[in-house]
């Protein structure tokens, strides 16, 4: 049972809730070009998961079945007091190995570099939630060993952990104040806008996932204050609504410096090192300029009217697409997804270029459409996929569609 997958409905109601708060008030929390960005990463996250996830799960079940401790015991129902008992202190396992993947995900530069993406947003709101690395299976998986070493029941941990990932959804918000105590206690929407902030005040504090108590142990807790109101995003912005891009920005950064150095030790060294640490010669020769939150701007290219609804008209393509492919994932697999997502992601990317307002942004979009779109939809029929004319006679619709309003937008 994927409890994620299951939970995407609610993602979806809630973050819609959100949006109609958010004109009602009148609070200005959503701007479409960002949360379509965010929702790209996240959508990229999910369907590249399909094929990087079974690093992960390999390692964690071999761990288990030779490496095991301690033989635990349980069953679904098991309402005695060690059944619950197992449930409970996995969950604490989990949220505390959680708690040093995401601190070691700020304070580590090749970890930042995959983390960085779920911070990039320069809004708060619910589609940040959902703005989710591609790259964590690389190395993200090494914190949660130690509980499978234990003997923790596999399918305990991947529920306890699926739980703590849900749980995180609804802190990505501005539409809940402050909650006295329990911003003290849980990790709640006040203490994690903290976390999302650039002010110096609020950097690399409340890493925490459901409990903020790790924090306070640990020496990371800072509560929101008035006196210093949080600004969202990075402090090297990523200034691009390229999903793929948003997951290769820091990798570049610490490639061109590690191209650049003189010495091995720095080539090897500075990808472990404290994130923001740059070999003294190419501080020298490539020097950046300090961040300023009092020059700060949104990143925020101007469109027309019609060209933010034919890109919002896409994304519901995105969407529809993107919930097909879990579902044929769910039924077969990896192998059976590959076509389908080269064509999402190919929609993804020319998406970013057209939210960009970028000049060759339509020619892009018209070679999807005529290329891209037609050629992987006819070698996609196979004994999973069949491509009927009744779907023939959508996907040219579609392309036909898209082509005129494009032209019109
Ligand atoms: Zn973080
Ligand atoms: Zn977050």
């Amino acid at each position: 049972m994927d409890l994620i997958a299951l939970a995407v409905p609610f993602f979806l109601l809630l973050l819609l809730v959100e949006l109609v708060v958010d004109r009602i008030r009148r609070t200005g929390h959503y701007r479409s070009n960002d949360a379509i960005n965010s929702l790209s990463a996240g959508i990229l996250s999910t369907t590249s998961g399909y094929f990087t996830k079974i690093i992960q799960w390999t390692i964690w079940g071999f761990v288990f079945s030779n490496f095991a401790i301690f033989e635990m015991q349980r069953s679904w129902f098991d309402t005695s007091l060690s059944g619950i008992g197992l449930w409970i202190v996995a969950g604490l396992g989990w949220d505390f190995c959680y708690y040093w993947n995401h601190r070691l995900g700020h304070e580590i530069s090749i970890l930042w570099a995959a983390h960085a993406v779920h911070h990039q947003s320069e809004d708060y709101n619910l589609s940040t939630a959902l703005r989710q690395t591609s790259t964590s299976f690389l190395l993200s998986w090494i914190f949660y060993v130690p509980l499978f070493l234990l003997g923790f029941p596999v399918d305990v941990l991947i529920t306890v952990g699926a739980i703590n990932l849900i749980y995180q959804f609804w802190v990505h918000t501005q539409q809940v104040d402050r909650l006295g105590v329990l911003d003290r206690i849980l990790v709640t929407p006040s203490n994690h806008r903290a976390h999302h902030a650039q002010n110096e005040r609020y950097i690399d504090k409340n890493y925490g996932g459901i409990f903020v108590l790790w924090d306070r142990l640990f020496g990371t807790f800072e509560e929101e204050s008035d006196d210093d109101p949080v600004v969202f995003g990075v402090r090297k912005p990523l200034a691009n609504w390229n999903p793929f891009w948003a997951n290769f920005q820091v990798y570049n950064y610490l490639l061109f410096d590690a191209r650049h150095t003189e010495r091995w030790r720095d080539k090897i060294g500075l990808w472990f090192r404290r994130t923001g640490w740059r070999p003294a010669d190419v501080e020298a020769r490539f020097p950046k300029a300090p961040s300023d939150l009092l020059t700060f701007k949104k990143f925020s290219p101007e469109l027309s009217r019609r060209q933010s609804y034919y890109v919002m008209g896409q994304f519901i393509v995105v969407i529809l697409l993107a919930l097909l492919i879990a579902d044929i994932f769910a039924d077969h697999g990896s192998a059976a997804v590959l076509l389908p997502c080269l064509l999402l992601w190919s929609l993804l990317y020319t998406l970013g270029l057209l939210n960009e307002g970028r000049a060759h942004a339509a020619k892009f979009e018209l070679l999807r459409l005529f290329v891209v779109v037609p050629l992987t939809v006819s070698v996609m029929s196979n004994d999973i996929l069949t491509v009927t004319p009744y779907v023939w006679v959508l996907v040219v619709s579609y392309i036909l569609v898209s082509s005129l309003c494009l032209k019109k937008s």
